[in-house]
């Protein structure tokens, strides 16, 4: 049977040549970075000649890249020691935060008093900056806002800029997840001026176990994990050497083919909307993912006219993988924390939401047959109701 992976937001596969440039790394270097005999130091060369490529595609200091497990490590690494090292004692985040963002707000709302207030949401999910604007005047204490570039279930981007305008003026720490957008937008953190971002090399065709936390040298951090002082002290343990290679190689190649992927990808995602809305009558879009200057180019959240929790299952019955955006427990699907902050509650009762994230490698044939699935089950709905 056919499979189709259209689940990219997830997880991404492997380009190849980062996995031959990882295997080469692999079957060549072993030694522990830390080591100062020729072994250590061959690693140690290889990890830094990789900091430093991807230190110069964003326009920062390689010191300033902290190489972690993860885009949930490095979110955390960031709030926490934003928290217990540089003395925020109040958070601004939103309801649409991934769970690692969001969890780990709460849990300093929990044990460290820190006071967490979320912004107000306009239409279709969008932050609204002037009730943003009005929180950040409304209190003198340390203030960490913390909110993603691009919304990894819904697409909606941030305009990062603005609200790092307005953190500076107000004396507010800014953190943007950039988990999603690192590796698809040409992201120049260095003239941005934001204190801290996020990376996973799995989101852009690299290794999974591996990301980065940018932490803006005036701005300073704290060690979460604790040891032989590694990564400048931030981030204690062996450092994963190959993950770090397959990383900037992963980086490296979504540089350089940026404008063609994202060029691609636009046309697909079009093309996506354009034959849904021809061929399932009511179909709609979450959030402001259908809308290609406003969202993520690689997120659509498709709203389909009907009731299908088992939607899911029954695009996996025919080789397609998508995401419902959905906590699944025991088969039972449940409606995500962002759809449901998103939708009314009748809209949650008469439709489904469908995730599909594209990569470079999806292609028109692709949409062809999962539209043509959505449109058979559609029809399905149609009849029965
Ligand atoms: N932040 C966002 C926006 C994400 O989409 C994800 C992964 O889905 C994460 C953080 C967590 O990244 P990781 O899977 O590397 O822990």
């Amino acid at each position: 049977m056919q499979k189709i992976y259209l689940d990219n937001a997830a997880t991404t596969p492997m380009h190849p040549e980062v996995i031959d440039e990882m295997s080469r790394c692999m079957k060549n270097i072993f030694g522990n970075p830390s080591s100062t005999h020729v072994f250590g130091r061959e690693a140690k060369a290889r990890m830094e000649l990789s900091r430093k490529k991807i230190a110069e595609a964003l326009n920062v200091l390689p010191s300033e890249i902290i190489f972690t497990s993860c885009g949930t490590e490095s979110n955390n690494l960031i709030i926490r020691s934003s928290v217990d090292y540089l003395g925020v004692t109040r958070i601004i985040t939103s309801p649409l935060e991934h769970k690692c963002v969001k969890e780990t707000t709460h849990e300093m709302e929990a044990s460290r008093q820190v006071e967490v207030l979320k912004v107000n949401l306009g239409e279709n999910g969008s932050v609204d900056y002037d009730d943003l604007e009005s929180k950040l005047k409304s209190s003198g204490k340390k203030t960490l806002v913390t909110l993603m570039h691009a919304n990894n279930e819904i697409g909606n981007l941030l305009d990062v800029e603005r609200v790092q305008r307005m953190c500076e003026e107000t004396g507010a720490l800014f953190h943007t997840d950039t988990v999603q957008t690192i590796g698809h937008y040409p992201l120049d953190l260095g003239k941005l001026k934001i204190d801290f971002a996020s990376c996973s090399a799995h989101k852009l065709h690299g290794p999974k176990g591996i990301g980065f936390a940018y932490i803006k040298k005036s701005t300073g951090s704290h060690p979460q994990i604790t040891g032989g002082g590694q990564e400048r002290g931030l981030r204690s343990g062996t450092e994963n050497v190959y993950g770090v290679v397959g990383l900037a190689k992963a980086f490296e190649m979504a540089v350089k083919d940026l404008d063609e992927h994202k060029k691609h990808i636009e046309e697909l995602k079009s093309y996506t909307v354009e034959q849904l809305k021809k061929n399932i009558p009511g179909v709609e879009f979450n959030g402001l993912s259908a809308d290609l200057n406003k969202s993520l180019y690689t997120v659509l959240n498709v709203r389909l006219p009907f009731k299908d929790a088992l939607i899911g299952f029954e695009l996996e019955l025919k080789g397609i993988a998508v995401s419902q955006g959905s906590a699944c427990s025991s088969g039972a699907s449940k409606v995500s924390a962002v759809i449901e902050a998103i939708l009314s509650p009748e809209q949650i009762e008469t439709t489904t939401p469908v995730r599909i994230s594209f990569s470079c490698y999806n292609t028109k044939e692709e949409i062809d047959v999962l539209v043509g699935v959505l449109q058979k089950i559609s029809e399905k709905h149609l009849v029965t109701h």
